[in-house]
């Protein structure tokens, strides 16, 4: 005897999920000179000497504490990046990103970790490659709120041929 296939239902809905991170003393000062000054702060560690961005109280390698504070360029190199077929949600905002756009791992001048952002440029590869030289851009400071969003982007410093 054949089974007639099962239906499945799909219920949509919407989840409201109210969550309060706490930045802590590093990320918090990182955010606030970030909201007020439109300043990027990194830690250096005392042992290595990587730079660590976002900053955080521990090196990630040595494990001993970071109390240097280092101020960054705000132009640096693309390391890596992808281009984003699919939506993707901001956790700040729970809207979604409409896809395609480009997102990507930039590596600020004077840092050794990078910094992952939205890249704005076409997404296409003939207009974005590793290498190429970028500047973040932050929100205007009247609109920053201390969180990640104020950073709006990277875009490519202006001039740049794509190598050969
Ligand atoms: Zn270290």
């Amino acid at each position: 005897m054949v089974q007639k296939e099962q239906e499945w239902i799909s219920i949509p809905m919407t989840v409201d999920v109210p969550y309060r991170f706490a930045a802590g003393q590093y990320l918090t000062k990182y955010l606030v000179e970030m909201r007020d000054n439109g300043k990027i702060f990194a830690v250096k560690c005392p042992r290595c000497k990587r730079v660590q961005l976002p900053p955080r109280i521990v090196c990630a390698e040595c494990h001993v504490k970071n109390e240097e504070w280092v101020e960054l360029a705000q132009e640096g190199t693309l390391v890596a990046f992808t281009i984003m077929y699919l939506p993707l949600t901001d956790p700040t905002t729970g809207k979604p990103h409409e896809p395609p756009f480009v997102y990507g791992s930039v590596r600020l001048d004077g840092a050794t970790s990078v910094l992952d952002h939205f890249v704005n440029v076409e997404p296409d590869m003939e207009k974005v490659w590793v290498g190429m030289r970028m500047r973040l851009v932050l929100r205007p400071k009247e609109q920053r709120t201390g969180d990640l969003s104020d950073i709006l982007y990277y875009e490519p410093l202006p001039g740049q041929v794509r190598p050969k």
